[in-house]
């Protein structure tokens, strides 16, 4: 009776086996890397390239204060005030206004996954990366894309946008960037929000370039959905991107024939954790991201305390500056319409004959100070110097013109005007 040997012999197996494996879980079987455990030591520098800028010190200090519950009623009220805030920043009554987890790309991706259906007809205005990354982003969610293309440098017309549109029959969303960080193009917006809603289709905009730095006001201009960031243009750190979706891009979401693809960036459920949704109580989705949302909170105060006129005309008046000393010195600007030229990244042209990595690796190890080289369409062919939030003060255009020189000299660029004692002139409002 009982158990053959074999039997007995699967069991000891067994027994051995479950054993020998809990010893060897409670063994750290991998070293510790061998990388310093000292604190933080962070190089001071003053980044203006593209993108991050460097922080206002009122934004960075608030990563330091304690952490809320998600829930709790404190952090629910800052969610409060940081939707009222977006709002005017945004210049819209969209209910549907918030910031999503997640760097630009989030936001970006939020704008495409709960807006697009698949076989929805899309027209993105390619003229740089941004665009590029548009076409990716709506044929990664099924959408059949209808680029429009523009040479780095442009910016579409109403007349393109017309064009597209009746080329397209049924359009589902236009999508544009309004500031276009790797040409430095600005793109004007006003009548084609009339032109998009008269096609019955939504208009979609990326101003992660722009917002509260350059004139935009969404509900007067008709833009559906609109989206940012908060490391560029607001001077914070990047993690909490602001999103805003009028009534007509709400009604597609609600009424879509499929599941918005993403959950962790549907709109619907996102939207009920901020509040947005008539009737809904306030429920947990993903946590929120507490410290972002403080430093969103400040960033968006030091918008309001400023007004957004003021903070629009501070960049024109700091990237006028840096245009005329760039210009000064002999350097051309990229983008040669003027009204095109994007205030919060500028491109300039790298001379024939100089090595734009040779430039800024020596100001950033003489000022730790950056610049950017291209991307994209522009790699290799420009400089891009960002005028953004808390970098958008003369000392900062002063200390970039004089840098530059000091830099082009070093290269031994021939072309080089000094730019003498009138490095800056009328940088004061
Ligand atoms: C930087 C940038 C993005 C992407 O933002 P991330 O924060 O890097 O994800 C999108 N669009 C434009 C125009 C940008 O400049």
């Amino acid at each position: 009776m009982g158990l053959t040997k074999r039997m007995r012999m699967a069991i000891v197996a067994l027994w051995i086996g479950m054993h020998v494996q809990v010893a060897m879980m409670e063994k750290v079987t991998k070293p510790k890397p061998d990388i310093s455990t000292s604190p933080l030591d962070i190089p001071p520098r003053v980044l203006m390239g593209p993108g991050p800028s460097s922080a206002y010190p009122r934004i960075l200090s608030t990563s330091s204060l304690p952490l809320l519950g998600h829930m709790h009623p404190e952090f629910l009220s800052i969610m409060d005030n940081v939707q009222s805030w977006l709002k005017y920043s945004f210049q819209t009554d969209n209910k549907l206004t918030l910031a999503v987890s997640g760097s630009g790309h989030a936001a970006m991706e939020a704008a495409v996954a709960n807006t697009i259906e698949p076989g929805d007809i899309v027209i993105v205005g390619v003229n740089g990366i941004w665009g590029e990354r548009l076409v990716d982003m709506c044929e990664r969610y099924g959408a059949i894309v209808r680029p429009m293309r523009l040479e780095a440098g442009q910016v579409f017309s109403q007349l393109d946008v017309m064009a597209a549109l009746q080329a397209n029959p049924g359009t589902a969303a236009l999508i544009l960037v309004h500031g276009e960080s790797s040409t430095g193009t600005l793109q004007p917006l006003d009548g084609i929000g009339r032109i998009v809603r008269s096609h019955r289709a939504l208009f979609i905009l990326d101003a992660v370039c722009t917002l509260a730095c350059v004139p935009l006001n969404v509900d007067e201009q008709m833009i559906d959905v609109v989206y940012s960031g908060s490391q560029k243009c607001l001077g914070a750190m990047p993690g909490a991107s602001p999103l805003t979706m009028g009534p007509r891009a709400v009604a597609k979401l609600q009424n879509r024939k499929t599941k918005v693809r993403s959950y962790y960036l549907d709109m619907n459920l996102v939207g009920n954790y901020w509040g947005v949704n008539e009737g809904q109580p306030r429920a947990y989705h993903h946590t929120g991201l507490i410290t972002n949302i403080y430093a969103l909170r400040e960033a968006l105060a030091i918008v309001a305390k400023e007004g957004l006129e003021y903070a629009w005309s501070r960049h024109e008046l700091q990237a006028k500056a840096l245009w005329e000393g760039l210009q000064k010195m002999g350097l051309e600007l990229f983008v040669t319409n003027a009204k095109a030229r994007l205030p919060t990244v500028t491109t300039v042209k790298v001379p024939a004959g100089v090595d734009w990595k040779e430039v800024s690796t020596y100001v950033m190890e003489k000022y730790s100070l950056e610049i950017s080289g291209g991307l994209g369409p522009t790699a290799g062919q420009v400089w891009r110097i960002g005028i953004m939030g808390h970098n958008a003060r003369p000392g900062n255009v002063a200390m970039m013109l004089s840098a530059l020189e000091d830099a082009l000299r070093h290269v031994k660029w021939t072309g080089l005007k000094p730019l003498g004692k009138t490095v800056v002139e009328k940088t004061e409002l």
